[in-house]
């Protein structure tokens, strides 16, 4: 190669560079928390590009159509993610006098959609602690029904629920939800949480990681579709979970710690003893909504428990208020 030749291959090199470097520059506009803050920021409002041009990046490295584009869509990412800050921040004050199960659903959505992931979880830190701090020194309960909805005992259960001020937590098997969606609207409305306990209910460790998401993520896109609440929660059935399926699903399994076993002992005496026996603050009750003796017994127990001053709380409340809101893990109650 002429030296010539050699000369024109390192400018070219070095020209590349030199665009990779602004791309780079320009990418880290999306996350930088402090660019944001600070010079993006002023630029922004004053709606002055020439000066975020001038001290951000050097304009003649990139042809002007392409350095444009890229500052367009830098700015518009940059504001749309200020918005989410700003809309964060109201969130978190809602949370911190009702976390109520809209509020929370809206505040974890809205995290989610934070691009910078330091900020996303220190979000989702303080999001812990603010209803750590609205719980602090209340015993906590959560009652939670599997393998709904059924059209006949679940609208039972949830005027008891409602009569008796009390929200649970429901994991619905998804084959279940064609015509019942009018019970989930219901449920959501009443503030009662919904997630996934997949779709046919089979063992999930029995499957491959693929299958096993998508018994997983086909329910929850249902309930998500039908009631609008997009929890990263599932029920395993048959507790059937482990690790190499959770690192690799974008969910956390929520188990319990109290079985009443109603799906064994068909006893409204039975799921009664069972759970308030193994009630202690941060437990999570396993019941099944679509048992008759399950929802007769339901009223006794949130009576009884009501009177040991237990506050009843849903998974999201509970782990929340016990833990920290996590993806990969496998809850059981505290
Ligand atoms: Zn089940």
């Amino acid at each position: 190669m002429s030296s010539q030749n050699v000369k024109k291959v390192q400018t070219q090199l070095q020209n590349l560079e030199v665009k990779f470097d602004v791309q780079k520059k320009v990418n880290a506009l999306f996350d930088s928390d402090v660019v944001v803050q600070a010079d993006l920021k002023q630029s922004l409002l004053k709606k002055n590009i020439t000066e975020l041009q001038i001290s951000q990046i050097k304009t003649s490295e990139l042809p002007q159509d392409q350095f444009l584009s890229h500052i367009n869509s830098a700015v518009s990412s940059a504001k749309e993610q200020l918005n989410l800050r700003v809309k964060v921040s109201d969130l978190f004050n809602k949370v911190s006098v009702e976390p109520s199960n809209s509020n929370l659903l809206q505040a974890e959505d809205t995290i989610r959609t934070i691009s910078n992931e330091q900020l996303k979880t220190s979000y989702q830190q303080q999001l812990t602690s603010i209803c750590a701090n609205y719980y602090h020194g209340k015993k906590l309960i959560a009652l939670t029904y599997d393998d709904g909805p059924n059209p006949v005992t679940t609208p039972q259960l949830l005027d008891i629920l409602e009569q008796n001020k009390v929200n649970a937590s429901f994991f619905e098997i998804g084959n279940r939800i064609a015509g019942n969606e009018a019970l989930l609207k219901r449920q959501t409305n009443d503030g009662d949480q919904i997630s996934s306990h997949t779709w046919t209910h089979p063992v999930l460790t029995s499957l491959s990681v693929d299958e096993a998401n998508s018994e997983i993520t086909k329910a929850a896109d249902l309930i998500k579709t039908v009631s609008s609440q997009d929890w990263q929660l599932f029920r395993p059935p048959y507790e059937a979970i482990n690790q190499p399926i959770l690192d690799k699903i974008n969910f956390s399994a929520v188990n319990y710690d109290v079985d009443t076993l109603d799906w064994k002992i068909h006893s409204v005496d039975s799921v009664y003893q069972r759970a308030i026996s193994g009630a202690h603050d941060g437990a999570i009750i396993l019941m099944h909504d679509i048992h008759p003796w399950s929802v007769q017994a339901t009223p006794k127990i949130i009576a009884t428990l009501k009177n040991e001053g237990y506050t009843f709380v849903t998974v999201s409340q509970m782990i929340l208020a016990k833990g920290n809101l996590e993806l990969h893990k496998n809850y059981f109650g505290w």
